[in-house]
């Protein structure tokens, strides 16, 4: 027959083991939960089961107060809970925040409180807050209360942390989205509100330049409207963004030879690159290369990497345009041997407004939308964009389009 002893014992270890089950339960429970308040309510329910209590609480720093407020305390109102504060010495949870051990605290009237345990909430040797497991059932705490309630506070304070970097992360995402919803109604706004006053400005400019004589005021009026078109082909630019964006833009795709597209581009290009002393040569196959795609879209998006190779390279360079076959998709390229991209800003040089030189200081027009705009035209119709470059050593712009057009896929 056992002796009472070994039945004692083994009545201790069943109690034990059930309490080790019930504190792997409650980790498990507060590492699935990422919201920080619900977080925190799943943290003292497990405090109060794990050490049979009749309630849990959170208490956390008020740096403000200098003094501990109760975030969660289920048993109190709220405004009850709110009128509290713990001040950090002659005061358990206090002194559990401050000397980072556990403090075994007696009788607190003010939170309805018999007795109370509590514990740091530590992450990298410094406290978040103290986690409290109040009014045992029965008995007092003991040792084993201790340390079940430090084994749940070490799993507590890392989940606490993670979720309250998460929630912030959140938050910092919503705001970009914000910022950036505010920063499109603003162009939106903008570019259309300026298409009136700028059409008028147009329209009376070129006017006077038709009744003015040769003359000073002809030349003024003549500043006038270049100014104006300027400023039209930004507000032009920029709707073709917002339209893009905003996914009104429509695809007038059609089946046609690519090859007779670029051979025009280059064309155009060539009396602009001659006068700045830059050579414009191509390889671009003399047989029709047909492929379906919105020709005005891709007109502009190549135009435009043209135009910025001639801007970026120096007299005495080079610029090629190259139209590459393959069986499923073509690939146009813009080549220069002019001043390269910083390895640090090819990334960003899609970017809306982006420019590698301070838009003050920058020797060249432009406003950083140009490369947006390609990409966003030749993304429209299912295509890819991208750039390679050295600083110094020139620039390669790539345009990959399905030949069949939207919903083939570029590789
Ligand atoms: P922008 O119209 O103001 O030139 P883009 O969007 O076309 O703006 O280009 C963004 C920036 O990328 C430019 O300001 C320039 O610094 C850089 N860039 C673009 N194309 C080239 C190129 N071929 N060589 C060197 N830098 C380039």
């Amino acid at each position: 027959m056992a002796k009472t002893s070994e039945l004692l014992d083994a009545h201790a270890l069943r109690k034990r083991l059930e309490r080790l089950q019930r504190v792997l339960e409650a980790n498990r429970r507060i590492s699935a939960t990422l919201q920080p308040e619900e977080l925190m309510r799943a943290i003292v329910r497990a405090a109060a089961e794990v050490t049979d209590s009749e309630q849990g609480a959170i208490a956390r720093y008020d740096p403000e107060t200098e003094t501990l407020r109760l975030e969660i305390a289920p048993w109190l109102t709220h405004t009850r809970r709110s009128a509290i504060s713990l001040p950090l010495d002659n005061n358990p949870m206090g002194q559990a925040y401050r000397s980072l051990w556990p403090v075994l605290g007696e009788a607190q009237p003010e939170l309805e409180a018999r007795n109370l345990l509590a514990v740091p909430l530590v992450v990298d040797g410094a406290a978040l807050g103290v986690l409290c497991a109040v009014n045992k059932r029965e008995n007092e705490f003991d040792k084993e209360d201790v340390l079940v309630m430090e084994h749940l506070a070490a799993q507590a304070a890392i989940a606490l942390e993670n979720a309250e970097m998460m929630h912030q992360a959140r938050q910092g995402y919503t705001t970009l989205a914000e910022l950036d919803k505010m920063r499109n109604d603003f162009i939106a706004i903008t570019s259309h509100e300026l298409r009136i006053p700028l059409g008028l400005v147009l329209g009376h400019a070129s006017y006077l330049k038709e009744i003015l004589d040769d003359g000073e005021a002809r030349q003024q009026s003549e500043t006038i409207e270049k100014a104006a078109l300027r400023l039209k082909q930004i507000v032009e630019d920029l709707s073709k963004i917002e339209l893009a964006q905003s996914g009104t833009a429509v695809l007038r795709t059609q089946s046609y030879d690519l090859s007779a597209q670029l051979h025009s581009l280059l064309d155009m290009h060539t009396a602009p690159a001659n006068e700045a002393g830059i050579q414009l040569s191509s390889q671009i196959p003399e047989h029709a290369v047909y492929i379906t795609a919105d020709p005005n879209k891709l007109f502009v998006a190549v135009d435009h990497l043209l135009k910025n190779a001639i801007s970026f390279t120096n007299a005495g360079g080079l610029v090629q345009l190259s139209l590459l076959e393959h069986e499923n998709w073509v690939e146009i390229q813009v080549a220069d041997s002019g001043i390269g991209i910083p390895a640090q800003d090819l990334p960003r040089v899609f970017d809306r407004f982006f420019q590698v030189e301070d838009h003050m200081t920058r020797r060249h027009g432009g406003m950083g939308l140009g490369l947006t705009i390609t990409r966003t035209l030749v993304e429209l119709q299912g295509g890819m964009v991208s750039a390679e470059s050295i600083e110094g050593k020139g620039s390669r712009f790539s345009i990959r389009l399905p030949r069949q057009g939207w919903g083939a896929s570029a590789e």
